[in-house]
């Protein structure tokens, strides 16, 4: 960001609720079916139909809202948020407006710039507001003809699809910073399993709010709202192009207009869609034929009782107790059965920098190239342990184990077994090491000379051959002690 300059932003955030009907009627909320064919009188907006809430729904808001230490109202209220769009049949969409779901939340997560690789350049637990999380119901979509622009369809499917609107306060100072609290959104939520937070598929969309101050002044800057960004690359380029066009405007003398924006890709730049002048005048109202939602402070504490360690959290347990680094811990918490392998792998092995270093590395890059994931992985978080004690009481070499490894991955069989089965205990017999030690020297005499003439680097050189010689068999250690004893002598 350019000097003299500071940026505040804002965003609302649309999370699906991966509940298996909608919000207020019986109809499934499968992808991908036949349009319209998941509806009824309730979510086609029929005279007469009359909503009833879906508990799930209610329940998966519930523990979102407690992930993100939210306080739960004891009592909250659904409102009519009136405006006409042909997606959305009923005339009005069921929201909460004064009395939300839930309220005055803080979250604590890691942040940090990144380089021009996109490399982060230094972590650092940083706090934000959330102002709300409320229950809605999503609309349906239109579907425009680009052959025939005269036409339009509308598919109303996701009409009703449970939906949890969460809102920041305008804490975010940098497009990085807004990337990493989405970022910790869709995690957190993936975690405790109630959205799918898959940005592409729409199942979390995100708008931003961005304006921009002179450092040191209090009053904000007149806002512009970016809609609609449906990846984290995306909404972490259009916020820093958005900042960028802000402060051109104020340097060249012009004035922010408060509209809406849109984010287009193939040109790298934010372009004007509505100005707020026109914008809809919801006329708020509570919704008549839904009574007020109330819970109870035992419901609350039955939820907060199950939740299991999210990831923020867990990321910056392990960065305390294993002593890995922001990145690793990051990687290792993705995914919970992720960071329950890499803890099974940890406590089975009794060695976590190993346990770090296998799942990182081998286990990561196996899994990516059969494009799965650790959910279907053939080898058992304990054999993994097991592998490491192999190479930690000397059993077989760190390079055996590589290929022991690969053949873990595709058969799922334990470690034991394979060194077993195909011979690869490391030799650590000094008797037998000698032998091929002398057979190497005796076949190297010009390195053997180029060596005591001073070239000691030629070390690496018999090591190396000396492994080979043994199949990769032999105790690294015992070859070098060995080695340099008769070189030497
Ligand atoms: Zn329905």
């Amino acid at each position: 960001m350019k000097e003299g300059w500071e940026a505040v932003i804002g965003l609302e955030v649309h999370a699906q609720l991966n509940t298996d009907s909608k919000i207020f009627c019986t109809c499934s909320t499968k992808f991908g079916q036949e349009p319209n064919s998941n509806t009824c009188p309730v979510c086609l907006g029929l005279p007469g139909a009359l909503p009833v809430l879906n508990r799930e729904a209610v329940k998966s808001a519930g523990k979102a809202a407690l992930a993100l230490n939210l306080k739960i109202s004891n009592q909250s209220i659904f409102a009519r948020k009136n405006y006409f769009y042909p997606d959305l049949p009923k005339g009005y969409q069921i929201s909460q407006y004064d009395r939300p779901f839930s309220e005055h939340g803080t979250v604590e997560i890691m942040s940090s710039e990144r380089d021009e690789g996109g490399r982060a350049l230094e972590w650092r637990a940083k706090r934000f507001g959330i102002t709300r999380a409320h229950i809605e119901e999503d609309a349906g979509k239109s579907v425009h003809d680009i052959g025939d622009p005269s036409k339009s369809y509308v598919n109303l499917n996701r009409a009703g699809t449970p939906l949890l609107e969460i809102v920041s306060e305008p804490d975010f100072r940098s497009s990085w910073e807004a990337y990493d609290y989405v970022n910790f959104l869709r995690r957190t939520l993936q975690y405790i399993g109630v959205c799918d937070g898959n940005m592409e598929e729409g199942n979390l969309r995100c708008d931003a709010n961005v304006s921009v101050r002179p450092v040191g002044q209090e009053k904000l800057g007149v806002k512009a709202e970016i809609k609609n960004l449906n990846s984290l690359r995306f909404l972490q380029k259009a916020i820093e192009y958005e900042i960028d066009r802000q402060i051109t405007v104020l340097e060249t003398g012009g004035k922010i207009v408060q509209e809406t924006r849109l984010w287009n890709e193939k040109e790298g730049k934010t372009v004007a869609m509505r100005s707020k002048e026109d914008a809809h005048d919801y006329r708020y109202f509570p919704e008549p034929d839904l009574p007020p939602l109330e819970v109870s402070d035992a419901w609350v504490e039955s939820l907060r009782a199950k939740l299991p360690e999210l990831p923020e959290a867990r990321r910056q347990r392990f960065m305390r107790e294993y002593e890995l680094n922001a990145d690793e811990a990051f990687t290792l918490t993705s995914q919970r059965e992720l960071a329950d392998y890499f803890e099974t792998a940890t406590k089975t092995s009794n060695h976590t920098r190993a346990a770090a270093n296998w799942t990182l590395s081998e286990l990561l890059r196996e899994l990516k190239n059969a494009d799965t994931d650790i959910t279907a992985c053939r080898i058992k978080a304990e054999d993994l342990g097991a592998m490491i004690r192999l190479i930690d009481d000397q059993t077989i070499s760190g390079k055996i184990a590589k290929d022991v490894f690969v053949e873990m991955f595709a058969t799922g069989r334990s470690p034991a077994e394979i060194v077993k089965e195909k011979g690869l205990v490391q030799i650590t017999d000094t008797s037998a090491i000698e032998k091929i030690v002398d057979e190497v020297i005796a076949a190297n005499p010009n390195q053997l000379k180029q060596y005591r003439d001073g070239k000691t680097a030629l070390m690496g050189f018999f090591v190396g051959q000396v492994i080979k010689a043994s199949g990769g068999k032999a105790n690294p250690q015992a070859v070098n002690e060995i080695l340099k004893k008769k070189l030497d002598g």
